[in-house]
């Protein structure tokens, strides 16, 4: 019954839940979209994913 439960994890780079309407998804600013760092570790900005979920509209 708790409505976040169904929510997917966020990531520090995310600036809205997945599925949010005026969202959208973008290439992480961080890693370019490879999901990992220089040193071959999980990128944190993107939980290793690659992808961030950027506000649109500054709604
Ligand atoms: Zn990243």
């Amino acid at each position: 019954m708790n409505p976040s439960a169904t929510q997917q994890p966020r990531h520090p780079g995310d600036e809205a839940a997945p599925g949010t309407p005026g969202s959208g998804e973008d290439v992480c600013p961080v890693c370019s979209g490879c999901g990992k760092t220089p040193d071959g570790k999980a990128c944190p900005n993107c939980g290793g994913t690659g992808r961030i979920v950027e506000g649109i509209g500054g709604g």
